[in-house]
């Protein structure tokens, strides 16, 4: 690569104004990520700050099962309905009726401007699935971003964790508390707390994490495609490192 190709890559991906159109070389491929990551690392706030950065479609299987959730009884297929069960008490949905959510997203899948999928793929079994697809598709992976962040944090996190019902900002409510109790700063929505963001469940998910997803991480590095991030830190200094991780490998 020449001198000049990798400074344009370098401000583009710092999204400097002075340089906002993509650089030349290997990054007018389309990005295709995949985010790996104990429930509270910040997936979905990383995700969604790639997704602006990189000009990606952001695919959230949690926020797709949360919409579905969200129609109502007689729009729900049973699956569908039986999905919810199993996430509200944070136990993962089985992954046959995970599998059938994201072939509906397929057209994203196969985009010519890429992806990034958030909470997908949660198990070997859904790993496989997922590169069967993208072997039948003629597509591959660009990088599996995996956010390391001790236990502890993570606990902390999610137990006072508040989320904005329009914006979906995130707030905490010791280390990031809105102006005004329960109204999100950014946008004025109303801050609730995630059904499954109680002591039960949250134990739950850690150990349905540590059980069926951490596996993945051998699986992506065998595969030569895992980028551990540090994800301990403001968002913004973890998306600094994300994007450094990403230069890195392009
Ligand atoms: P998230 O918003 O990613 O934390 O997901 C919330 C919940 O949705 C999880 O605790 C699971 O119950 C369910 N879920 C989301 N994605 C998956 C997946 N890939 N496999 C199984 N369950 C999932």
């Amino acid at each position: 690569m020449d001198a000049q190709n990798k400074i344009d890559r370098a401000r583009w991906f710092e999204g400097s104004s002075a340089n906002t159109s993509p650089p030349t070389g290997d990054l007018h491929q389309p990005w295709r990520l995949v985010l790996l990551g104990a429930p509270g690392v910040g997936k979905g706030t990383q995700g969604e700050l790639l997704c602006q950065r990189l000009e990606i479609c952001h695919i959230s299987t949690g926020d797709l099962f949360r919409a579905a959730g969200n129609r109502k009884g007689g729009d729900q297929t049973p699956a569908m309905a039986d999905a919810m069960k199993y996430m509200r008490h944070g136990d993962l949905v089985p992954d046959s009726v995970v599998w059938e959510l994201v072939r509906e997203q397929s057209d994203f899948l196969r985009s010519r401007k890429g992806f990034l999928l958030d909470g997908f793929p949660r198990t070997l079994a859904q790993a496989e699935r997922l590169q069967l697809f993208m072997d039948d598709e003629k597509l591959s992976l660009t990088a599996v971003v995996d956010y390391e962040m001790p236990q502890a944090e993570i606990t902390m996190r999610l137990s006072g964790r508040r989320i904005c019902a329009q914006c979906k900002s995130v707030f905490h409510v010791t280390w990031r508390p809105p102006k005004t109790e329960g109204v999100c700063d950014d946008c004025g929505g109303r801050l609730y707390r995630r059904d499954d963001d109680n002591p039960a469940s949250i134990a739950i998910r850690l150990e349905a994490y540590k059980h069926s997803t951490s596996p993945l991480i051998q699986f992506y590095k065998d595969l030569g495609l895992l980028t551990p991030v540090d994800a301990v830190g403001p968002a913004d200094e973890v998306f600094a490192r994300t994007m450094a991780a990403l230069q890195a490998r392009a």
